[in-house]
């Protein structure tokens, strides 16, 4: 490690950007920059979901790049539960049993696009639920336009075992009720929360810190003033800020809590 390194580490705090997806193509021409600057500003842990089994291959490579900050998790995006699914996540199970995963994810509900494949969407996501029962491993919780649904299938599913995280929360007061209520779920926020008029602020207000932890989705969902543009996971930052503000301590005490809040759920050092 050299001087500048290590200066820049003392100066900044460490982070966790507990769900990104640098694997994607739209960080083809500048991954290893995108990772460097992460890491190098503290966010030195990153944390990443699978979507489908084309993801896959990227993902791992990832890993072996850079074993001591990118984790991988293994499980099948709602969006990409299609007809096949059932060999699909046969497929995904082999993984699961070949290699280490921090959690499983990222999988649940989002009926925004077709409602048409809601059965099988709540089929794979109640599979992938006894996977991480199984495997005593967090599960990564996507859902849009689905709360109602997927509470369903929790409902029936919840032990005091289970436990996850609500990725990129929106939902209001009461749906983070039900989640907490669950027992073993934390709250992921994301870039929305520094949307102007998300409303996400006067959620999270409510919201005890113990149960936050923060991330970027990228490269998704920019937070403010990148909105719009490609997210990375540097940005995880500016959420950390605003949650700061909404919870009016200070910047370090956001980072130290949220980022043990990450380790605790996905057991990382
Ligand atoms: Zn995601």
């Amino acid at each position: 490690m050299d001087v500048i390194h290590v200066l820049i580490g003392i100066n900044t705090l460490i982070m966790i950007d507990t769900h990104t997806h640098l694997y994607s193509d739209q960080f083809d021409n500048d991954r290893d920059e995108v990772i460097l600057k992460a890491i190098n500003s503290g966010v030195d842990k990153l944390l990443l979901p699978n979507i489908d089994l084309e993801s896959i291959k990227g993902m791992h490579e990832l890993v072996d790049k850079y074993p001591n900050n990118c984790y991988p998790m293994m499980g099948l995006h709602p969006c990409s539960v299609e007809g096949n699914y059932k060999e699909v996540l046969v497929e995904m199970k082999n993984h699961l049993n070949t290699k280490s995963y921090i959690a499983i994810g990222e999988i649940g509900m989002d009926l925004y696009w077709d409602k048409t494949l809601l059965n099988e969407q709540a089929d794979a996501f109640k599979i992938q639920i006894e996977w991480a029962k199984e495997m005593k491993l967090p599960i990564v919780i996507h859902v849009r336009d689905a709360f109602d649904e997927l509470f369903e299938v929790l409902d029936t599913t919840n032990d005091d075992d289970l436990t996850g995280v609500f990725h990129c929360f929106t939902g209001n007061i009461e749906q983070a009720k039900k989640v907490l209520n669950y027992g073993g779920f934390n709250i992921g926020l994301g870039g929305v929360l520094t949307f102007k008029n998300s409303g996400l602020d006067k959620v999270v207000e409510k919201i005890d810190i113990k149960h936050l932890v923060l991330e970027t989705d990228s490269p998704y969902l920019a937070p403010t003033p990148h909105r719009g543009k490609r997210n990375e996971s540097f940005y995880v930052n500016l959420v950390a800020e605003k949650l700061a503000t909404i919870k009016q301590i200070e910047l370090s005490e956001v980072e130290k809590i949220t980022t043990q809040n990450a380790k605790n759920l996905f057991k990382i050092n």
